[in-house]
């Protein structure tokens, strides 16, 4: 099952990226995930996509494919894997092609959520999430269950994204309207693209993936 969950910042990609992890035993691949640890760790690449990070533009496609592509050599993602946030250019999509095994797609296929703009902003703004596994949660919408303690991994550090403000969150937006949603088309015409309403409760959507890869 090699699946990327797609939709613009916010739509929760990463908090049904958890849910699928743990459900079918796939390495969840974000790629801002990755940058923000080398961001953290100060790496070459970290010290490149800071600043276009916390701007709320795209990291180059040259960075992105190549992170992609090495962590895609891992031998836990032999059985498959779930992008979450790659690709968001054509150009990043295309690049998947040159991987493809015996002119078998790489990518199974693709899960937009839908959610609406205003929502998504609401949405944004108290989000935080698991300093140890990534788990996503927000302080009025998904709390966790015991205050101060991850749900999934007992992890007491939390951390909050420098570029979760709304004037970023605008221009990420933007961003995705102009490069990413062009990728939508691109993946139907592969007939490989499924839909989810991103706007019900979260184990709904949950649900609705499950109900798609089973
Ligand atoms: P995300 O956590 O997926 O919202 O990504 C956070 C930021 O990392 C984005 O706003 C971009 O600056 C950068 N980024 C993550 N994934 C990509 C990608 N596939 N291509 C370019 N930039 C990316």
């Amino acid at each position: 099952m090699r699946l990327v969950l797609f939709g613009p910042p916010g739509c929760g990609k990463g908090t049904q990226a958890v849910f699928i992890k743990n459900k079918f035993n796939l390495p969840h691949l974000s790629t801002g995930d990755i940058l923000r640890a080398a961001v953290q760790k100060k790496t070459k690449i970290g010290k490149q996509a800071k600043e276009i990070m916390e701007s709320g533009r795209l990291v180059s496609d040259e960075i992105v494919v190549g992170i992609v592509k090495e962590r895609l050599e891992h031998s836990d993602c032999r059985n498959g894997f779930i992008f979450d946030g790659f690709p968001r250019t054509l150009d990043q999509a295309i690049s998947l092609d040159s991987e493809k095994k015996k002119k078998k797609e790489l990518i199974d296929r693709v899960i937009e959520i839908q959610v609406d703009k205003e929502e998504i902003l609401k949405r944004i703004i108290g989000r935080f999430s698991c300093y140890s596994c990534s788990a996503n949660y927000h302080e009025t919408l998904n709390p966790v269950k015991i205050i101060g303690i991850c749900d999934f991994c007992g992890e007491s550090k939390f951390t909050k994204r420098d570029d979760d403000n709304e004037k970023t969150v605008r221009l990420r937006f933007e961003t995705y309207y102009k490069d990413t949603e062009p990728l939508i088309p691109f993946y139907e015409k592969k007939g490989i693209m499924s839909k989810v309403n991103g706007m019900k409760k979260i184990s709904d959507v949950s649900k609705n993936i499950e109900e798609i890869l089973n």
